[in-house]
């Protein structure tokens, strides 16, 4: 079984594809974890990958193509995987295919969770940091008690540069999966759209019951 979670920052995408490898016992494949992990190694893919992430740029296709293909072909990948921030490209996307399709598999279903703009941003920028003393507060899941008020020692609550709405507004438009790659998925009939502006356990169900019709009669 081969699923593709996609969609725009700030929709619980990465939660979600943890929740569901749990329930489903697949194979969870995070690119920013592979990176990440590179990055902390210091591996030559690392370095390569840490001037891209750093500007919260797409690492190029060829690097990560060809990281995502070496993971796929490891022992515990061979049943297939939940993937996880990959693709992000049309080029990535066919890939991707073409990977499967050399071992006579395919992509079940690209489950693309969505949100409004709005809803996005309002998720994305609500954090306020104390300068005085680092406490974190969220607008939505952890206000407060003052406005702008730190609970713990009362100085006045600063948001950073990139959690302000204009910016995190321009880096949506960076990160928000491209038309043709979605066009891509659609075409073939696999492309699922799951609304993400609800509870998390909403969410989860719907992807669930939607995984549950893709791969009906798929055996691995
Ligand atoms: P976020 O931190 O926004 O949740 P990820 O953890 O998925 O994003 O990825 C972190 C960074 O790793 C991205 O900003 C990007 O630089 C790089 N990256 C991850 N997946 C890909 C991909 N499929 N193509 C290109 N770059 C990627
Ligand atoms: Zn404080």
């Amino acid at each position: 079984m081969n699923l593709i979670l996609l969609g725009p920052p700030g929709t619980g995408k990465g939660t979600q594809a943890k929740l569901i490898a749990d329930q489903l016992n697949a194979l969870h494949i995070a690119t920013g974890d592979l990176f990440r992990e590179a990055v902390k190694r210091g591996t030559e893919l690392g370095v390569r990958a840490k001037a891209y992430m750093d500007r919260g740029d797409l690492v190029p296709d060829e690097v990560t193509i060809s990281m995502l293909l070496e993971r796929i072909e490891q022992p515990d990948a061979q049943g297939g995987a939940i993937f996880d921030g990959f693709p992000r490209t049309l080029q990535q996307a066919r890939a991707l295919d073409e990977a499967l399709a050399a071992k006579g598999s395919e992509v079940d279903t690209a489950l693309h969770i969505t949100a409004p703009d709005d809803e996005i941003v309002r998720r994305l920028s609500g954090r306020w940091l104390c300068p005085s003393c680092g406490a974190i507060y969220h607008e939505q899941t952890h206000p407060p008690k003052q406005e702008r008020a730190c609970d713990k020692c009362g100085s006045e609550l600063h948001q950073r540069d990139d959690d302000r709405p204009d910016v995190v507004r321009a880096r949506l438009e960076k990160q928000r999966p491209p038309a043709e790659m979605l066009d891509y998925y659609r075409e073939r009939g696999k492309l699922v759209d799951i609304d993400g502006a609800r509870a998390p356990e909403e969410v989860t169900k719907d992807l669930l019951a939607a995984i549950e019709r893709a791969t009906a009669g798929v055996s691995n």
